[in-house]
């Protein structure tokens, strides 16, 4: 595992950028990593877990949880309707909320398990990049409606650039996830805290950190390349 590696490089974004370290929380993206891997990544000081799909989290969860109680767990997967009461008993933060409809399914299951569930909402940044998320435009409308929805709270924003050779390139769709937080300010629920912008995967994160992100997905480069588990 590169953990190391990963923070000497968040550590010199934040050189470059003049921010803080402690700033940037590190997500360990484990999908496709099997549960003895994991384990150790847990061991090794990593204490947050991003996972793309239910199905594939569950046993992971189930395996993990009572081990390490304090393991904050991510969803960044599209989340399909049928699958919200699975990812209500799992997920610390749900960060890929890409529609209002789902906010509003969520707040109702959240409402009948009695709980108060943390999520983000997924902004597309650039049309190539992401199939989902809502388009700046449309978050006006989306945030009026969510602030009504009682059992949700929405804590900021994820968002995804393009593939680029040179991730330098990513810096102006980073730049527009750090505008669109900013524009909305006043809404993310955090009380004294700063909002969440979740922002940069294995090969763009440096590029992400010095346009304001203060958390970074990252798998490939904490795992190696991800192969598909037979
Ligand atoms: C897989 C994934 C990541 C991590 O990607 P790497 O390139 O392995 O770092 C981050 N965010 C989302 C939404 C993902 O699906």
């Amino acid at each position: 595992m590169n953990i190391e590696a990963v923070r000497e490089r968040i550590g010199r974004a934040c050189a470059k950028a003049g921010r803080k370290q402690e700033e940037i929380q590190i997500v360990a993206v484990t999908k496709n990593v099997p549960v003895e891997r994991i384990e150790l990544a847990i061991q090794s000081g990593l204490d947050q877990i991003g996972e793309s799909r239910i199905q594939e989290s569950q046993g992971k969860f189930e395996a993990l949880r009572p081990k390490f109680p304090a393991v904050v767990w991510h969803l960044i997967g599209h989340l399909q309707s049928n699958k919200i009461s699975s990812a209500l008993g799992m997920f610390d933060l749900i960060q890929s909320v890409d529609s209002l409809d789902l906010l509003k399914k969520i707040s109702v299951r959240a409402r009948n398990l009695g709980k108060v569930q943390d999520c983000l909402v997924e902004v597309k940044v650039s049309e190539e990049a992401a199939k989902t998320g809502l388009l700046p435009a449309e978050m006006e409308r989306f945030l009026e409606e969510a602030g009504s929805l009682e059992n949700v709270r929405l804590k900021g924003v994820l968002c995804m650039a393009p593939y680029f050779e040179d991730a330098e390139r990513a810096r102006p769709y980073f730049a527009k996830g750090r505008e669109i937080l900013e524009k909305y300010r006043d809404v993310w629920q955090v009380g004294e805290k700063c909002p969440v912008l979740s922002m940069g995967m294995s090969h763009d994160f440096e590029a992400a950190v010095q346009e304001g992100s203060s958390m970074v997905r990252i798998g490939a480069a904490l795992f190696g390349e991800r192969k598909l588990i037979i």
